[in-house]
């Protein structure tokens, strides 16, 4: 089937704004095997939006059309598509007393413009707005079914996901031979990643295709055209030797992974609370972990020691430890992960110290980096990341916590 989606805005065509919302949907689509092939942009203008309606009834079976379903002058899409298919616009009249008791409510007096929101396309549903007042349409006129969707991000997320996307799986039934499942990675390149679960895959139906996110790689596997007990079966045997494969830079199965969320979840799990000492991070791991709802339960607070002296000062680094060894050392890692735990009297104290770049420090290029886990009643674990200054410093930094949150993982 194809698919395409038609924005419309002129902002989006001056350049004023970033078209967050085709991203979004045509990310939300792909999860369903969905993809937009055409992508069109065009401005308010009726008689523009009106040809690009007519352009893709010709070349797509699904179509979208985003943005303009305000109740202002310049938001001409709904009575543009109605006239590109043919259709007369309805006003729904429960959503009209909604708008009306909305504006109420609020106090706000409402302008007359403010009706054109109630109205969608004969012979169409209505898509319930979550979170605004414009309502969305989905329209079917011969083979093509056209959905009309509102502009405003939080309110078009709301739509796709909560309106949008369960009718699609009704309409299209899209969902019922693609099984997916998404296993996430950290710490090993994309694309030798993908060179080692295509060779384990070998020639299974499988089909592996990654994301990158920063510092985190997510791998979807899919099967599709398989009756669902043996696509279930033939991914698990997928996954399972993947798994084997990468242990080491495996951290989980499912939609909306992340390490971090992972690594509180455990933590937690048993009851550990951690605490961090940071130089070329400056912080980057603890605001991680706060970045996880939840992690109050395993983090009260710790360290920030750029300089040599905030390292004394904060966590009792020994000044002779750093003469000795320099900053840039194990020792001096083990001394600033043992200090942070001691001082927050935690279960696990962490510590970065090391070259973010670009240039060098105590003869260390970019890319040296040292890290220790400090754990109550166990000998601290210090040692190098391997990192090359190649990779810039934000990514140094990224890459730094992420595998020390991968080794707190395992
Ligand atoms: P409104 O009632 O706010 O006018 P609308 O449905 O008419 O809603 P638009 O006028 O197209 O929506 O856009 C409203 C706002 O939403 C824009 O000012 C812009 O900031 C944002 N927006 C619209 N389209 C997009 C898009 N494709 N990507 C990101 N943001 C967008
Ligand atoms: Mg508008």
């Amino acid at each position: 089937m194809e698919v395409e989606i038609i924005s419309v805005g002129n902002e989006l065509i001056l350049g004023q704004i970033v078209n967050t919302n085709v991203a979004y949907l045509a990310d939300q689509l792909r999860q369903i095997d969905l993809v937009a092939h055409y992508q069109t942009t065009v401005d308010d203008e009726p008689e523009r939006i009106i040809a690009a309606v007519r352009t893709a009834q010709k070349r797509a079976q699904l179509v979208f059309v985003c943005g303009g379903l305000g109740p202002t002058d310049d938001d001409q899409t709904m009575p543009s598509v109605a006239k590109a298919l043919g259709k007369e616009l309805v006003l729904d009249e429960d959503h009209w007393a909604t708008i009306q008791a909305n504006f109420e409510r609020r106090h706000v007096t409402m302008t007359p413009e403010n009706i054109r929101q109630a109205y969608y396309l004969a012979d169409g549903i209505a898509l319930a707005n979550p979170v605004g007042l414009a309502l969305g349409t989905m329209v079917t006129t011969g083979k093509v079914t056209t959905v009309v969707l509102p502009g405003p991000p939080s309110e078009f997320k709301a739509m796709v996901k909560q309106s949008l996307l369960p009718e699609l799986k009704k309409q299209f039934r899209v969902t019922n031979s693609i099984i997916t499942r998404n296993l996430h990675f950290v710490g090993q390149p994309e694309s030798l990643l993908m060179d080692e679960i295509t060779s384990t895959l070998g020639n299974s139906p499988v089909v592996a295709t990654s994301y990158v996110q920063p510092a985190e790689i997510q791998v979807r596997l899919k099967v599709s055209g398989m009756e669902a007990t043996v696509a279930k079966q033939t991914l698990d045997q997928a996954e399972a030797r993947i798994i084997a494969r990468e242990k080491q830079y495996y951290f989980g199965t499912g939609d909306g992974l992340n390490l971090a969320g992972e690594v509180v979840r455990l933590l937690r799990a048993k009851g550990y609370r951690i605490t961090a000492a940071e130089s070329l991070t400056g912080g980057l791991f603890q605001s991680t972990l706060c970045s996880v709802s939840g992690a109050s339960n395993v983090f009260n607070g710790g360290f920030v020691t750029y300089a040599a002296g905030a390292k004394e000062k904060l966590v009792g680094v020994p000044a002779t430890t750093i003469q000795k060894y320099g900053v840039v050392s194990a020792e001096t890692a083990t001394a600033m992960a043992e200090g942070a735990r001691q001082a927050m009297d935690a279960d696990l104290g962490v510590s970065f110290t090391g070259v973010a770049g670009p240039d060098a420090l105590e003869g260390h290029p970019a890319g040296t980096v040292f890290v220790a886990i400090a754990q109550k009643n166990y000998p601290t674990k210090a040692w190098q990341l391997k990192l090359t200054g190649l990779l810039g410093r934000q990514t140094i930094r990224n890459q730094s916590v992420a595998q020390v949150l991968l080794a707190l993982y395992h």
